[in-house]
């Protein structure tokens, strides 16, 4: 219901620019139009409602509606059937009458695409239908050029702001669609990449690197006894150990390095276009780091990280593989008494390479 309202809004709005500017503009081209007829004043009186009052008068309406949406299609259905009453009270001078059905035809169909050029359409030739009725039958074969050049500022004007109004709406919707693309691919609590995003990346880093010989290495990376800071601390606190570690992560890596919350306590990196054992030297400076940093902040937290690395090998033949062998590492970093890094070797089985505890 929210949605729709929020939806309707929008567009309520929308159409009040293009409806304002569209009738005023309408009406010099019909009033010119029907000036030789000599109508009586009610129509006078319904053409200046029409141009000056109903599109205010829509908005309100339609603004204050339980569902604007649902109005504002009402809302069309009334200009496009008064537009066809307009048709036939021209007695269908070409040019008034063409331009009145083609400037709204425009507009149904930017708003609602096709169902509504048919309603509107609908709508019009029961306006004209009930024209017929009430105005004399007649047909004037040709405009007089004063009746063209009423017709042109509508003409000139009107498809200008509908393209403008449909543009800034394409533009806002591209923007909000980037938005909701970095959302998606973000995890929420630590601004990092999530699972599927980061899994995104490993795919293509995976295929990037095994074309080049400058070798490549993923890391994943566990807080060893979380659930314990948890239990002990609380979970607030247990949210701020893990933003800690994602702010670390974001600051020590190189720019060309692709961090990400793999999920729970447990964060992931890929480190293109780096040997094995440089990689492994920075993720020991930030195993030792991250411990120093928890305890600076909270002496009483003692907090270390498990980290299993797995350099690209030629055959691997998917990037699953290669976050199979980091997940042995990781596996073997926690069986072998955590607060280290285990890097899974060619040389299997695999060995630490660089410091614990
Ligand atoms: P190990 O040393 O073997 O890794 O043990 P552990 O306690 O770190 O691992 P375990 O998998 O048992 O516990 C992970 C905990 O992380 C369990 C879960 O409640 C917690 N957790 C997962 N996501 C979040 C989160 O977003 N915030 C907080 N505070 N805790 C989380
Ligand atoms: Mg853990």
């Amino acid at each position: 219901m929210g949605r729709t309202g929020g939806k309707g809004l929008s567009l309520v709005r929308r159409l009040y620019t293009s409806r304002t500017l569209g009738l005023v503009l309408g009406l010099l081209c019909v009033s010119v139009a029907m000036y030789p007829l000599d109508p009586p004043a009610w129509v006078w009186a319904l053409m200046l409602f029409n141009g000056l009052v109903w599109p205010h008068l829509a908005y309100q309406w339609a603004r204050r509606s339980k569902v604007p949406y649902h109005a504002e299609h009402r809302n069309l259905l009334i200009d496009a059937f008064l537009g066809g009453l307009w048709v036939a009270a021209m007695q269908f001078n070409p040019l008034p009458s063409a331009t009145t059905i083609s400037m709204m035809a425009m507009n149904n169909v930017a708003i609602g695409g096709l169902r509504f050029l048919l309603a509107g359409s609908a709508a019009q030739l029961l306006g004209v239908g009930v024209g017929l009725v009430v105005f004399a039958p007649a047909f004037i074969p040709a405009t007089t050029p004063a009746q063209m050049y009423a017709c042109l500022p509508l003409l000139m004007l009107y498809p200008l702001a509908l393209g403008w109004i449909c543009f800034r709406q394409a533009y806002t919707l591209g923007v909000q669609k980037r938005e909701l693309l970095a959302l998606s691919r973000t995890d929420s609590l630590t601004g990092l990449l999530n699972h599927g995003a980061w899994k995104d990346q490993l795919d293509i880093e995976f295929l990037r690197c095994k074309g080049q010989q400058k070798g490549a290495a993923i890391a994943l990376i566990d807080i060893d006894h979380f659930k314990a800071i948890n239990d002990t601390y609380g979970h607030v606190a247990g949210d701020i150990v893990l933003r800690q570690l994602s702010k670390m992560l974001k600051q020590n890596l190189r720019m060309a390095d692709v961090a990400g919350r793999y999920g729970g306590d447990e964060f992931c990196v890929i480190l293109p276009d780096l040997p094995l054992f440089n990689a492994a030297q920075v993720m020991e400076a930030l195993r030792e780091r991250f411990s120093f940093l928890v305890y600076e902040q909270n002496p009483a937290l003692k907090v270390s990280l498990s980290i299993g690395l797995a350099a690209l090998d030629p055959a691997h033949g998917d990037a699953t593989r290669w976050l199979n062998d980091a997940d042995q590492a990781l596996y073997e970093a926690k069986a072998t008494g955590r607060n280290r890094v285990i890097c899974c070797n060619d040389d299997k089985p695999r060995r630490e390479v660089l410091g614990s505890v």
